[in-house]
């Protein structure tokens, strides 16, 4: 099966092009100013933009927390994340303390096999560290499972300064990286028995118990941690100017240091929490969101270049789930939404918006991700031998995003309202259209990706 996009100006991290591609079955066959095939099915895309698919590198799909389960699980995220122009999602396998890492591997199969309608890989989790994971490296490196994710935070995740130490040293020696979540737990909870000690229990009391420095001592911890086991390491979610500026000190002692953050934390601010009628709940999340100066920095830290991706921690929880914390904020299922709309408010408020250059978005969106993750030479560009995973923009027209409109399985919806600029009009999986104005159509469904070892730069 051929396909051939004519006319399309091709948005590449390292640069545009105007002409046409050819895709040949599951592959970006050729590229060139102009190209004739007769046995290609011609689609115009004269006026549009075409970008590399993008890659989601934090989901959390039918994940157990607070009681409850996400709303989303693989079924459903993976179909808001092509509908939204997310053709790749790494999801976290999560074993609990005491399981295996084979265990929670083989666990998060079982989850997304089969179900999965997005192409989709893995990190794993070490919320445990002892020989025995120590020694499953090798076997979840070999399985394509090359990125892992520790915790500072939560007391049924963190494994202790001395382990991730360890840990980070042992990823390094196999050439494996580490994602971490970085708030200080100690502080965060104190600072809750404080508030509920006080009766302050709404979702006003959230941010308050999670303050910025909370954010930022763990994140200088982490890497001066990454410093003495000579590793780069990637902050998640990163979200404040007191964050950035240890980051900022660690790459002056020379460190090399990956940032992600992710649109909430650009577009939302922390007076959501005071919203009243327990509104505040669907806002809850951690880090919290944070002030407006704090965005303002996030967007400068983009377009300099000293952040790397974008990601959403797509995280979802219903109404209904969010009610089981009235009366106790600290009961509110933390996470929200994002994968399905991560794509056009990053294009909207950024590009469209004159904050960064479209190259920026297919660089924050796609490449980065791609090369960090052991994606790259099949997904992250458009390029010849690539995988054909496109998304057709069409930067005309504005509407605003309603949940009512949303096939991500949740009502409780944080972007309700915001006008976006341009739409998606298709995308494509491998070739496959996947999705056509909003229509998500039936594909092969999506292939785990094994990843190899991640890519430097
Ligand atoms: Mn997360």
């Amino acid at each position: 099966m051929k396909t051939l996009f004519r006319n399309a100006v091709l948005v590449n991290a390292d640069g545009s092009r105007t002409g046409d591609v050819l895709v040949c079955d599951e592959k970006i066959e050729h590229i060139d100013d102009h190209i004739d095939d007769p046995a290609a099915t011609v689609v115009d895309c004269t006026g549009l933009l075409l970008f590399p698919g993008a890659i989601d590198a934090h989901t959390h799909f039918d994940l157990d927390v607070a009681n409850t389960t996400t709303a989303d699980d693989f079924r459903s995220g993976s179909r808001a994340a092509l509908r939204g122009g997310t053709t790749t999602v790494i999801d976290f396998a999560c074993p609990n303390k005491g399981e295996s890492l084979q265990y929670g591997l083989e666990l998060w199969h079982k989850k997304a096999d089969g179900r999965t309608a997005c192409d989709y890989g893995f990190h794993m989790t070490l919320d445990d560290w002892n020989d025995s994971i120590r020694g499953e490296i090798p076997r979840m490196i070999a399985q394509g499972v090359t990125s892992f994710k520790m915790y500072l935070t939560y007391p049924a995740m963190m494994i202790g300064d001395g382990a991730v130490f360890q840990a980070l040293r042992e990823l390094k020696r196999q050439g494996a990286i580490a994602g971490v979540h970085c708030e200080n737990a100690g502080v965060i909870d104190a600072l809750i028995a404080e508030q509920k000690a006080a009766g302050a229990l709404s979702p006003a009391s959230h941010p308050l118990c999670r303050p910025d420095l909370a954010e930022a001592e763990a994140v200088g911890r982490l890497l001066k941690l990454a410093a003495l086991a000579d590793t780069p390491v990637i902050t998640v979610h990163t979200t404040c100017i007191a964050a950035m500026r240890e980051i900022e000190a660690a790459r002056a002692r020379g460190q090399k240091v990956y940032v992600e953050t992710c649109p909430q934390y650009l577009l939302l601010d922390d007076r959501r929490y005071k919203l009243p009628d327990f509104e505040g709940a669907c806002y809850v999340c951690a880090p919290p969101l944070r002030k407006q100066s704090d965005q303002e920095r996030l967007w400068q830290g983009i377009a300099a270049g000293e952040i790397q991706t974008v990601n959403t921690d797509h995280c979802s929880f219903t109404w209904a789930q969010k009610e089981m914390g009235r009366g106790d904020f600290t009961k509110i299922p933390g996470g929200l939404p994002g994968v399905e709309t991560r794509f056009a408010l990053m294009y909207s408020y950024g590009v469209a918006a004159g904050r960064i250059f479209k190259e920026k978005l297919a660089e924050l969106l796609a490449a980065n991700n791609a090369k960090l993750y052991g994606l790259w030479g099949r997904k992250g560009a458009i390029r010849e031998g690539f995988d054909a995973d496109l998304v057709l923009y069409d930067p005309k027209g504005t509407h605003a995003v309603r949940a009512e409109t949303l096939v991500t399985n949740t009502d409780c919806n944080p972007y309700e309202g915001f006008q976006l600029t341009g739409s998606i009009r298709q995308v494509y999986l491998r070739g496959s259209l996947a999705v056509e104005n909003g229509h998500i159509l039936e594909t092969d469904g999506g292939k785990y990706l094994p990843r190899g070892l991640p890519q430097l730069f």
